[in-house]
């Protein structure tokens, strides 16, 4: 019996990377699986390989941080599915590579719109169906640039360290009515988006991997398995946590 029998699932971003990977994991273990992401084709392309294994899934075309586009997100979810039990908040959006004075105000509020607000829309409208299903698991996906910062990328970074901040404080707030939140930072993962980073600055690769104990990427199932897990009853007693998925940045040496 898998992890998430009898459960149901909802992925933002589910059209590419961790997102794609989270959904097949989830639904592995049981889950029925509703992939969202504002790249229709992308979801339709996830739910399509979930329903090619046999598993249960939904395709739904939503964006973050259109308010209306979350809420409707969650209500086609329960009207499919019947009930909200996990979400995996994963979408956002960086905002290029930029000192931070040279920074213009409409990429910092695009970054913040999609990789924060988005990320508090979601709980909102996904903590009142938890709420009617008896409990649930939000697993918002934050970053190790939420933790330490990161130079060049100060909307993401502020972005993912309040993701953090929002998790922990949902944790508190519902902790008594059945429903835990947790945060998952990944290191440097080897995916769609994070090939366009790589692509765009040539030598960087190499770079990356060695700020990483590991010396290596992590690979989108390390996050999705971490995922999984926090989603799962296997988790009963973890809340408010950060589970840094991330191949050793934390406690790497600087002097290697
Ligand atoms: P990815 O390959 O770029 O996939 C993200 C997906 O989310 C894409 O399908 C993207 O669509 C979609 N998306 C973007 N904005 C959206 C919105 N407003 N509404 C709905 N969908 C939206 O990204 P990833 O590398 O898998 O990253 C997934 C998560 O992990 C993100 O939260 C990211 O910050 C975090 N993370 C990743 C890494 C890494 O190394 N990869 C490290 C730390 C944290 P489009 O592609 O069409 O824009």
């Amino acid at each position: 019996m898998g992890l998430l029998e009898g459960k149901v699932a909802l992925v933002t971003g589910g059209g590419s990377g961790i997102g794609r990977v989270t959904c097949q994991i989830l639904a592995r273990e049981g889950a029925s699986v509703a992939v969202a992401d504002w790249n229709e084709e992308s979801a339709q392309e996830t739910a399509s390989l979930l329903e090619g294994e046999g598993l249960p899934a939904l395709a739904i075309h939503a964006d973050v941080s259109d308010e209306d586009a979350v809420q409707a997100m969650v209500r086609r979810t329960i009207e499919r599915f019947g009930a909200l039990h996990c979400a995996s908040n994963n979408a956002a959006l960086g905002a290029g590579f930029h000192a931070t004075h040279a920074l213009d105000r409409d990429r910092w509020d695009r970054c913040l719109a999609v990789t924060l607000t988005g990320v508090w829309l979601c709980c909102k409208y996904e903590i009142p169906a938890m709420l009617e299903a008896g409990g649930g698991s939000l697993v918002n996906i934050s970053s190790v640039s939420g933790i330490k910062g990161q130079v060049t990328q100060a909307a993401y970074a502020a972005s993912k360290g309040g993701v953090i901040a929002l998790t922990k404080t949902l944790a508190a707030e519902y902790a008594q009515q059945g429903i835990r939140a947790n945060s998952v930072a990944p290191g440097g993962i080897e995916t769609p988006g994070m090939a366009t980073y790589l692509d765009a600055n040539p030598g960087i690769r190499e770079k990356t991997a060695s700020v990483h104990a590991m010396r290596r990427f992590g690979r989108p199932e390390e996050i999705a398995d971490a995922v999984a897990y926090l989603c799962s009853d296997r988790s009963s007693f973890v809340t408010g946590q950060v589970l840094g998925v991330e191949g050793g940045i934390q406690v790497n040496a600087h002097d290697l």
